[in-house]
């Protein structure tokens, strides 16, 4: 697992440092808001409040309750953004080859347009 890293930046938006960038939804466990670099024309991000680095950390650490907790959430976050009809993709990176950037475990949820194909496709048949 990985050490978590309190100056993160989404540490330091639950921490009050840093304002929240157009919170979608809050309770005591879950946070929700914006991106700020939008991939698409919707862009939210949803983080627990609690320190997990990856969703990997989350999925071995947190307990059943936060867990289902969190998940629900998701459910709400859906509903509110009134996307459940028109579809969305959720993605979550993890490490350097995921691609993640801040070492906080969250959840991207786009939609808003066809988001096309998930990754690029291999330009050549993978060695393993
Ligand atoms: P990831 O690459 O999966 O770690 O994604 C991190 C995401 O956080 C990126 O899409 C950034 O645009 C976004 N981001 C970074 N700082 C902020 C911030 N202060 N408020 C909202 N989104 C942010």
């Amino acid at each position: 697992m990985q050490p978590y890293d309190d100056s993160n930046i989404f540490a330091r938006i639950l921490r009050g440092e840093i304002p929240v960038h157009q919170k979608v939804y809050e309770d005591d466990h879950v946070l929700a808001f914006h991106d700020i670099l939008p991939k698409a024309p919707l862009h939210v991000l949803v983080i627990p409040k609690g320190k997990y680095a990856t969703i990997y950390d989350f999925y071995k650490q947190a307990s059943a309750e936060e867990l289902l907790h969190f998940s629900r959430a998701v459910t709400r976050i859906i509903d509110q953004l009134d996307i459940q009809k028109k579809g969305y993709r959720i993605v979550t990176n993890c490490g350097r080859m995921g691609g993640q950037e801040v070492p906080h475990f969250h959840l991207h949820i786009l939609s808003g347009r066809p988001l096309g194909s998930m990754v690029e496709p291999l330009e050549t048949a993978p060695s393993f």
